[in-house]
């Protein structure tokens, strides 16, 4: 059974004797005192669950030793009932209830009443402590937790710092190797027999696939540092995929493998990033010839993705081991390898796969597998097609939202004649590019950068539509012109900036077409003025 300390203040004995007798009982535990000063004292050297305060007393009156009370941490919450037998005008009850009274009762007192008043008070109390010892212990727990948080965060930015300057520091000596045994192969150093050769092309593809690993960390500590870069352009996937299999021919001919691809010469370009395709279809078909026996066959196909006009897939199929429906999904983890191909996966770190997935997910797709074991696997991922109307989309919807105003404008980067044979001008123009698309991220949905287009003899032209007004495309002209002259990297090379806009004409019917009508018809608009600025340009040139 729970007690209850309650502490009884009053300057007059009888009436702490008629306050015991109302309250004999078990469970309760009385505490008395005299005096305003006695209550003090009771109330340090006892926990005391609720008190009983006479309001008149000498010296100190109940109002005062409740003032006392509230001051202190330790006291502050104990619940106060006030008896009084004079202070019945609304103001003295009113200065009883502000001074954090639960109660004010009038003497004399009903036991009965007093009773059930000190047993719901005190037991409120007790749940009250109870939850704010709980809510204490939270705090703390989450304090700690925040703490530990923390600590992890920083070992992990260590670790991957750490790894990233690893990786970069292997790559240098790997680099050494790969060249000079590339200049032994090639016969520059002097003869070499068939069995040196041998060994220095064991060497060459050990290095390789170090060289690969390293790639893959690099990759990992990117991701996680949020600069895995993606640049999405317009391409056709055939180009990058006769490339990727003309790499990978001999790695599969050892093996006695077929590697053979079916890419529809109808398929559309695609909005992707050459590179990483070519690096995610690298590490599918390098896995495929991995998890596959001599002799087997990888094929790479392409074609319309039926569930969503707006993409294509691609598969990577093979006549392989195989992959365990178990392990479908977590294959993709950073890490992971099947328990089952353990001793092929040796040459690899488990990244490979979780990086495809990081890939095509940055570029709009999605990737996922189906696999029958002894029979082999298909890897299949989506990439969006290029459409002006799909990757308008967004912030023609944000236009219509702001009651129309489109604007284009044009930013025309012009190399001088001095520099123009420069073999850098392509990183320049794309740094200018890349300078440009940071300075409109923040206003994503109201701002774009279309894809580049095809560079023209003196320089590129860049085209930035945005939902605003003619105010607004002023601002942004002479944001991204500023950022592009005040750029270190571009100083050297005296770039001219010239930067127009045009708005284009009102859709009359805006607010009522379709939303689907409404972004047909904006997109065509776009793709008006960007063809005539486009062709003015040329014809200039
Ligand atoms: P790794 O570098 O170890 O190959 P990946 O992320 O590329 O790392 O692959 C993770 C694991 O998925 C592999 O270790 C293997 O168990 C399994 N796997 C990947 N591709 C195939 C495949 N084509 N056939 C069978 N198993 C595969």
């Amino acid at each position: 059974m729970e007690n209850f300390n309650i502490l009884v203040v009053d300057d007059i004995a009888l009436n702490i004797t008629a306050v015991e007798a109302a309250l004999d009982g078990p469970g309760i535990n009385l505490i008395t005192a005299l005096s305003g000063n006695e209550a003090l004292g009771a109330l340090l050297d006892n926990k005391i669950d609720l008190v009983l305060l006479d309001v008149q007393m000498p010296d100190m009156d109940g109002f005062e030793v409740a003032e006392l009370m509230r001051a202190k941490e330790a006291t502050r919450s104990i619940p106060i009932i006030f008896i009084t037998a004079i202070s019945k005008e609304q103001q003295y009850v009113f200065k009883g209830y502000s001074l954090g009274a639960v109660d004010y009762l009038f003497k004399p007192v009903d036991p009965d009443v007093l009773r059930c008043k000190v047993n719901v008070f005190t037991r409120l109390h007790r749940q009250q402590t109870i939850i704010e010892e709980k809510v204490g212990e939270l705090e703390t727990a989450n304090k700690e937790l925040a703490l530990y948080a923390d600590a992890r965060d920083r070992q992990l930015q260590i670790k991957d710092r750490f790894l990233s300057h690893v990786s970069h520091e292997l790559r240098t000596p790997l680099t050494a190797i790969h060249q000079f045994v590339t200049i032994i192969l090639d016969g520059l150093a002097g003869d070499i027999n068939s069995e040196q050769r041998r060994y220095l092309e064991i060497v060459l593809k050990n290095a390789g696939q170090l060289k690969h690993m390293i790639g893959d960390l690099l990759d990992i500590t990117r991701e996680v540092s949020g600069k895995l870069t993606v640049r999405a352009t317009r391409i056709f996937i055939e180009e990058v995929v006769a490339e990727t299999l003309q790499t990978l021919e001999k790695i599969s001919a050892e093996k006695l493998i077929s590697l053979s691809a079916q890419i529809p010469s109808t398929l559309p370009a695609v909005y992707a990033d050459a590179a990483r395709l070519r690096q995610i279809l690298t590490n599918l078909i390098e896995n495929g010839i991995k998890f596959t026996g001599e002799k087997g066959e990888i094929t790479l196909r392409a074609g319309f993705f039926a569930e969503d006009p707006a993409f294509i897939f691609l598969q990577v199929s093979d006549t392989g081991c195989g992959i365990e429906p178990e392990d479908k999904e977590a294959i993709f983890q950073r890490l992971y390898q099947s328990e089952s191909t353990i001793e092929n996966s040796r040459s690899g770190l488990g990244l490979g796969l979780h990086i495809c997935k990081t890939l095509v997910e940055r570029q709009g797709g999605r990737i996922w597998l189906t696999s029958k074991v002894g029979r082999g696997s298909s890897f299949f991922f989506t990439l969006p097609i290029y459409s002006v109307e799909g990757l308008l989309r967004p912030i023609l919807k944000e236009s219509r939202a702001r009651g129309g105003d489109l604007i284009v404008i044009t930013l025309e980067a012009r190399v001088p004649e001095a520099i123009k044979n420069n073999e850098n001008i392509d990183d320049i123009l794309t740094e200018v590019f890349l300078i440009i698309t940071r300075c409109i991220h923040p206003y994503e949905d109201e701002d774009f950068i279309m894809p580049r287009s095809q560079r023209l003899p003196y320089g590129e032209v860049f085209s930035i539509i945005a939902s605003t007004n003619h105010k607004g495309a002023e601002a942004i002209k002479k944001r991204v012109t500023e950022k592009l002259r005040r750029a270190k990297g571009l100083q050297d090379f005296r770039l001219e900036v010239c930067a127009t806009h045009k708005m284009l004409e009102p859709c009359s019917a805006g607010k009522d077409m379709r939303l689907e009508d409404f972004v047909k018809n904006r997109a065509a608009e776009i793709e008006k003025i960007i063809n005539n600025e486009m062709a003015e340009r040329r014809a200039c040139s």
